[in-house]
């Protein structure tokens, strides 16, 4: 059924709403597409609703190509689950928790790992059921310590996320790869412009991992791109080698790959754990954060530096904990006077999962190069008591060679060729990666293979965030004047206006909406009586409907008039062959 403008529920904004910076958030609240309830988190009005759907329907058209099934997860779940797999406390507060009435504790998800794993651990049994793609598109929570751009950083938002289970790596190669086709194809069709990157593990855990980044200079995220060779990476996720180390008089310190001998900072790592252990006696895990803890960095000179070490991907959760701002990714000196300034520092402090993340992500956890000269200092106190580890750099343990992205500049050279990179910024729509084992393992998901032996399954998990792909075409398909729409995620195909104030325009401009419909397309009809042409055209160039088709002034000559709203080319045709020109 076409919407007609009279009765349709909307009402549309001449002024940009205050709180909308970025064009996508002021364009969708001014056409009335979403209207917010709290910091971000929208109402879905009939239009918005529909270009929704639209962008569902390109994501499971895609997903269904893949033989990945549909099924649907509750969004309300039990802690128990990211309890096992250590993200109940992970996600910090970036997760919306409640409890029921019995006093036990839920979570609104924020994406489904735990879920998925559980389904297939409850249904299958044997490598026989394997390779498994199962997916959803459903709301997520997260409490985003920034919501922005209206729908862009929604706190509630819609995903579509997948899942594939495995026998082995190699089945997951295949299905990772079938992934990311889908995806190159989803992203083709919703026709923004976009960039494949390199990406970092962040707190999923697992190996593989790329982002779709929609080019956007006031995206969030920054890549580096190398114009030669073609090599994209998040920053977050480049590695370049590390410039030796200079000592205090200026002369370069041994480089670590000079020095064979030297354990790596998996040294460090055995130390903490053997300081540390876990209450349950489990080897750490990403997910664990280790309190009380000051890492010193003791300088040649004997002055003290106290360092914090971050899980990269969880700045938000460490600004959160430390009340500041910091750059996790890397290992960051921080004032002595800090220490009064944030209680949480004077107890020192090591970011989650910086034990178990080094091992179960590849990420590398990465000494200030100083550090190699220096002595490093873990000192601190858990509910057991006091620890010292005393550990001394260069000879206990060594950076890696690498450093991380954080530390890379346009004109660093490129990893694969040696060219100058160049950094450009995007907002993140998709996501592909090879969880490997770290869910199935801490959720026991295992089946029989051939030779009736348990194995765990291998798993990958792919998100789409689909709602903020409405806000992301909005970005890159707008003018000074409204919203362009491309056909496929329009809320409709062709807008028909009729102006003026004879029946006949009304009547023909019916009748046009009905012919339209019997062919399939979808219609807007802009049948107010009360509206000037004026604010008929205003609005239809604010709500961006791809064609326009004018029942007015031309229908005294039998002629309707046709617009592009994109180009703005228009033109006249008889308005018996109105319907043949829009198809
Ligand atoms: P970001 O880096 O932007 O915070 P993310 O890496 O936390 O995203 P994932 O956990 O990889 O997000 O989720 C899969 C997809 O969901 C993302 O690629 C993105 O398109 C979308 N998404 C994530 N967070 C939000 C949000 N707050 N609002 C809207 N979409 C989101
Ligand atoms: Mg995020
Ligand atoms: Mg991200
Ligand atoms: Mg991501």
């Amino acid at each position: 059924m076409a919407m007609r403008m009279s009765s349709l529920f909307l009402r549309t904004l001449r002024e940009n709403p205050a709180d909308a910076e970025v064009p996508s958030h002021q364009l969708l609240v001014r056409a009335g597409y979403i209207r917010r309830v709290s910091p971000g988190i929208y109402t879905w009005l009939p239009l918005g609703l529909k270009v929704l759907r639209k962008v569902e329907a390109v994501v499971r058209e895609e997903m269904d190509a893949i033989g990945a099934q549909e099924l649907l997860f509750p969004a309300l779940l039990p802690r128990g689950p990211y309890e096992a797999t250590g993200r109940w406390a992970e996600y910090g507060e970036n997760i919306f928790r409640l409890t029921d009435r019995r006093g036990d504790d839920y979570l609104l998800g924020p994406t489904h790992e735990e879920m998925f794993t559980l389904a297939v651990k409850d249904l299958f049994s044997s490598y026989k059921d394997l390779p498994l793609a199962i997916y959803q598109i459903q709301t997520k929570y997260r409490d985003e310590a920034r919501p922005r751009a209206g729908i862009l950083r929604g706190r509630e938002f819609v995903m579509k996320d997948s899942y594939s289970f495995d026998i082995d790596e190699a089945g997951l190669d295949r299905s990772y790869q079938l992934h990311r086709d889908a995806y190159v194809r989803i992203f083709d069709r919703l026709g923004f412009e976009y960039v494949i990157v390199q990406a970092m593990a962040g707190a999923m855990g697992g190996s593989k991992s790329e982002e779709f980044l929609a080019t956007a200079d006031n995206g969030e995220d920054t890549y580096v791109r190398c114009p030669e060779c073609g090599y994209a990476a998040n920053v977050e996720a480049v590695r370049v080698p590390v410039p030796d180390a200079v000592d205090a008089s200026g002369t370069p310190a041994a480089h670590v790959e000079d020095t064979p001998d030297t354990p790596t900072i998996e040294t460090l790592v055995a130390h903490l754990e053997s300081a540390f252990p876990r209450a349950d006696g489990r080897a750490w895990s990403a997910a664990d954060t280790l309190k009380n803890v000051v890492v010193m960095l003791v300088h040649p000179d004997g002055t003290r530096e106290p360092l914090a070490i971050g899980l990269p991907g969880d700045r938000e959760v460490d600004e959160k904990r430390l009340g500041a701002q910091v750059e996790p990714a890397r290992v960051e000196p921080f004032e002595e006077k800090d220490f009064a300034a944030h209680p949480t520092l004077a107890k020192g402090y090591i970011g989650p999962g910086v034990l178990g993340a080094e091992k179960a992500s590849g990420i590398r956890y990465l000494l200030d190069p100083r550090v190699v000269e220096g002595t490093a200092w873990v000192t601190g106190a858990d509910e057991h008591g006091h620890h010292v580890v005393d550990l001394v750099a260069g000879r206990d343990f060594t950076g890696d060679g690498t450093v991380e992205a954080a530390e890379v500049r346009p004109g660093d050279a490129c990893p694969s060729c040696g060219h100058a990179l160049e950094t450009a910024r995007g907002i993140e729509m998709g996501h592909v990666f090879q969880l490997g084992t770290k869910y199935a393992e801490a959720l026991d998901l295992r089946v029989l293979d051939e030779n009736g032996k348990l194995r765990t399954v291998v798993m990958g998990s792919y998100g789409v965030g689909v709602s903020r792909a409405v806000a992301c075409v909005a970005e890159s398909n707008h003018d000074e004047l409204g919203l362009v729409w491309p056909r496929e995620l329009a809320p409709a195909d062709v807008h028909v206006v009729a102006t003026g104030k004879d029946d006949a325009v009304f009547t023909v401009g019916e009748e046009l909406t009905r012919e339209l419909e019997a062919a399939g397309v979808e219609v807007l009809f802009d049948d107010r009586r009360q509206a000037s042409p004026g604010v008929k055209f205003k609005d239809a160039e604010l709500i961006g409907v791809p064609t326009l088709v004018v029942v007015g002034r031309g229908l005294a000559q039998g002629s309707v008039e046709v617009r592009d709203r994109r180009s703005g080319e228009r033109r006249e045709v008889a308005t018996g062959d109105a319907v043949a020109a829009v198809l």
